[in-house]
């Protein structure tokens, strides 16, 4: 396939080659997947509720579960309104969840159905509830998807009693595995705090195999948590693309003042989060905080002569490719190409400014782009390193460059969606990836002569 990239320069203006973004569902679906006891509900044809299952299911390595409204040629005709209050219906009297959460596809959206009209007009049981997000996939990424739903949680369920605020800290945390999920919760609850986290799809993406079959997982935010989201006394919505919208919402339709933040990737950003907390709740940090930032910062004293210097492409969702980089600048590396295939034009703006305060130079920042732009940009001029999802392993194999992956989606590694690369231990495991790829790929290349013991 990669003989067929064109040595000399391309550019395409009319339409993406390889684009470094999914659909719009698959984000809505994974955040319906973090709240406790949720069907999510795909409202379209069976082939995208499919693929979306299908790309969740790869790179969690674990069964993801979803309906589908089952559209045919009829439903393209006449509008998915009879698909959809079938489905309701069939969907709490057979799989009986909590709630469904429904969300639109291209063909559904292409029709125009009025969801909201089509959920009042449904049979719903009492004490159930149905929520929906439109995601037309023509628009934005799955990060936009993602976005919808979190936003659409906000706007069906939080309420506030009108009551004083509870000492509790509503945490968004944007489009991560649920070993970042676990891992930020762990770190809120070090400081001390109460929070409530939603979407949070740890323990319910990655459940343990145990000896009964559990349809609904034990993780996910409980509706009722939700609902009493409005009554936190703050919100930290981490990453603007995934969690900002939602966020906002929340602060607007239940007065919870909402601090955005990137998601924690890095030292700089972990250390916002801290001090967000330490601001809103005016606690002390713990001394166990103060050690595990010691050892990053220890860390990268031990290891800066590995990767300092080397230059780097990024691409992947911009929540993580903005503070990723940001930490990639405090390693000392030089980003050469980051890349996003999300659209938004802050995505450029911030990662300029970052650049220029770091005094990087001659570096191609690109929102809404696609891996063949990228792939072109390393052939013209190589990196050292390339940090991706597992979409780059070909650009990777033909430049021969060593990737470490990170990102939605990783199709081709086991454990990744376990192990957090957010916080002080993220940040660890980050340096290790990277200082490890970079290492394998010295001990290979060098001569015999300079084949070390010691690295
Ligand atoms: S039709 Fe739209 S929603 Fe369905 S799989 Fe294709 S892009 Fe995604």
């Amino acid at each position: 396939m990669l003989e067929c990239i064109p040595t000399r320069k391309v550019e395409h203006t009319a339409g993406k080659i390889n684009p470094a973004k999914t659909c719009q569902p698959i984000g809505a679906m994974y955040a319906a997947l973090g709240i406790h006891g949720c069907l999510p509900h795909s409202h379209g044809s069976q082939g995208c509720c499919a693929y979306h299952r299908m790309g969740l299911t790869r790179h969690f390595r674990d069964q993801i579960l979803a309906s589908s409204s089952s559209f045919t040629e009829g439903a393209s005709v006449f509008g998915g309104a009879a698909n959809l209050k079938t489905s309701i219906k069939n969907v709490f009297k057979i799989y009986n969840p909590e709630i469904m959460a429904v969300h639109t596809t291209c063909l559904s959206e292409t029709i125009g159905d009025d969801i909201p009209t089509i959920i009042k007009q449904s049979e719903v049981p009492e004490g159930k509830v149905v929520i929906h997000a439109n995601t037309p996939s023509y628009q934005g990424s799955h990060i936009t998807g993602f976005s919808n739903m979190c936003k659409a949680m906000v706007s069906y369920l939080a309420e506030s009693d009108g009551t004083a605020k509870k000492e509790r800290v509503n945490i968004l945390p944007g489009f991560v595995n649920p070993g970042d999920m676990r891992e930020i919760k762990r770190i809120v609850r070090e400081l001390g705090i109460d929070l409530t986290m939603f979407p949070d799809t740890s323990d319910v993406v990655d459940s343990p195999l145990t000896d009964k079959y559990e349809m609904y997982p034990e993780g996910g935010a409980t509706v009722a948590e939700i609902r009493d989201s409005g009554n936190s006394k703050l919100t930290l919505a981490l990453g603007a693309w995934s969690s900002e919208a939602a966020g906002a919402l929340l602060q607007e339709k239940c007065s919870v003042p909402c601090v955005p933040l990137k998601i924690p990737v890095g030292l700089k950003a972990t250390d916002d989060l801290i001090m967000a907390l330490k601001d809103g709740f005016g606690m002390k940090v713990p001394r166990s905080m103060t050690i595990e930032r010691g050892q990053v910062v220890d860390t990268l004293i031990d290891t800066h002569f590995h990767y300092q210097g080397k230059k780097v492409a990024v691409a992947g969702d911009p929540d993580i490719v903005v503070p990723l980089t940001e930490f990639l600048l405090t390693m000392g590396m030089i980003p050469a190409y980051v890349m996003t295939g999300t659209p938004g034009s802050r995505f450029e703006t911030e990662i300029r400014h970052m650049l220029e305060q770091s005094g990087i130079k001659d570096c191609v920042v690109r929102a809404e782009g696609d891996l063949f732009e990228l792939h072109k940009w390393i052939m013209e001029n190589p990196v050292d390193l390339l940090i991706g999802t597992t979409h780059c392993k070909y650009i990777a194999r033909a430049e021969d460059v060593p990737l470490v992956r990170v990102g939605f989606p990783i199709f081709d590694r086991a454990v990744h969606y376990l192990m957090p690369i957010v916080g002080y231990r993220g940040c660890l495991r980050l340096i290790e990836m990277i200082s490890n790829a970079l290492l394998e790929r010295r001990d290979r290349d060098c001569t015999d002569e300079d084949y070390e013991l010691i690295l």
